[in-house]
């Protein structure tokens, strides 16, 4: 971060903030009521040791629970080594926004352990996973808070989650969202934030009466979250042109083939000597020129400073939080659309509310089932958003902020805790 922007905004959290306060007066949410709506309820930080080799290293970990006032806490887990309290504090934030936009009866929280997951052995991660879940288990619960998987961690690391909650509070698959199918865990889970970036643009493609055929599309970042929405966006006869993870970046202008793309990450771990295609320089993923840039991986790769580099004509925010207030700034003013991530990428804590509504009453959907309440509920949400921001002269952003903290703060009020 430059000087120049270190004195407009100094965290994550704060530029979440400012966002908040960008909404605020099109939410109709009187100003006294913003700083408690801005403030998390609860942040507690766990001392993690581990142990392995005869070594003893420390660790810190993180659950931060931002809103409840319209159902349990919920959000995801990250295990990356950039992982700090304002990090955490502005990712469950977002997620109190995001649940309340899809509207569903959660609120929103975030945790973290700061470490390197791919340095562990599969022991290592164990261990930590279970003590870290021991040591945040108490404020946990179906009703109470309910984590889920993030960057770093999938439903491997959830089923040691809820089985660690299990041994002090009994047999409870409710408490943890994207466990293993044997554990009670959603078909359409794991491609489910894929999913609903694809679902998302397409709509807004329609809207601006197109579709995703022949698109070109570009991906920073072949993690979960990017390698499906690849897959969904190949589906819908979308080309995707350019992909790249931390080992490196490929690209091939008639379009990746993503099955076997796939297959090569499976086999060797990155896209990087991906055959059917050429090398590119990693470093300029985010400067191709394409009709969809998909951000997927880290929050903050679009700032001010590299925001006028962009060639694309829309932005799909699949991760949180990739495009800083100056970077908006400077993509709004060359005329380029940013699908937020507030819904571009709400498929997967959607997928997670139909998950524990399956394991609270017990009864397993089936996919195609799955496969339309999630239509129903995010394309619901963006017709929402669309109108919205048409009737009031607002961008997408500032509609997915209004709406959502307008019903974050009449839930509030409802209960009492706000009496204005
Ligand atoms: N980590 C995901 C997100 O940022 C999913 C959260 C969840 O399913 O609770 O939205």
């Amino acid at each position: 971060m430059t000087a120049d922007n270190a004195t407009k905004h100094t965290s994550p959290f704060d530029e979440v903030n400012a966002r908040i306060d960008s909404a605020a007066g099109l939410a109709g949410v009187p100003e006294e009521a913003l700083p408690l709506l801005k403030t998390p309820y609860r942040e507690i930080r766990v001392q993690i040791p581990l142990f392995s080799n005869g070594r003893l290293q420390q660790l810190t970990g993180y659950r931060i629970q931002h809103n409840a006032a319209r159902g349990p806490y919920k959000g995801g887990i990250r295990y990356h080594p950039h992982v700090d309290l304002e990090e955490v504090r502005s990712l469950a934030s977002l997620m109190t926004w995001k649940t309340a936009l899809v509207n569903i009866p959660f609120g929103g929280a975030k945790g973290g352990v700061a470490v390197d997951p791919y340095k562990l052995s599969e022991s290592e991660l164990y261990d930590l996973t279970v003590t870290f879940f021991s040591r945040i288990a108490m404020i946990l619960g179906p009703s109470r808070d309910i984590p889920a998987p993030d960057m770093g961690t999938n439903a491997k690391v959830m089923g040691w989650a809820m089985a660690s909650y299990g041994r002090m509070n009994g047999h409870t698959p409710a408490v943890v969202t994207g466990k293993p199918l044997e554990l009670g865990g959603s078909v359409g889970r794991e491609d489910a934030t894929g999913k609903g970036v694809v679902i998302v643009t397409e709509q807004w493609a329609r809207h601006e009466g197109r579709d995703l055929k022949g698109a070109h599309v570009v991906i920073q970042g072949f993690g979960n979250v990017g390698s499906f929405a690849a897959l969904h966006f190949e589906a819908k006869g979308a080309k995707v042109i350019a992909v790249n993870d931390i080992r490196g970046a490929i690209k091939n202008d008639r379009g990746l083939a993503i099955g076997s793309l796939m297959e090569h990450v499976k086999e060797t771990g990155s896209v990087a000597g991906f055959k059917e295609a050429d090398e590119l320089d990693s470093a300029e993923i985010l400067y191709q020129k394409c009709d969809y840039l998909v951000p997927a991986a880290l929050g903050g790769v679009i700032t001010g400073e590299n925001a006028g580099r962009i060639q694309a004509a829309v932005v799909v925010e699949a991760a949180n939080h990739p495009v800083t207030p100056e970077g908006e700034e400077g993509l709004h003013k060359a005329g380029i659309i940013m699908l937020p991530d507030l819904i571009a990428n709400a498929g997967g804590v959607t997928v997670s509310y139909f998950e524990w509504v399956q394991n609270i009453q017990q009864f397993a959907w089936d996919a195609e089932k799955v496969a339309v309440e999630l239509d129903r509920i995010l394309g619901g949400a963006f017709t929402q958003v669309l109108e919205f921001s048409e009737k009031n002269g607002c961008t997408l952003r500032q509609a997915c902020f209004a709406l959502a903290l307008k019903r974050v703060y009449e839930a509030s009020r409802a209960r009492g805790y706000i009496r204005i």
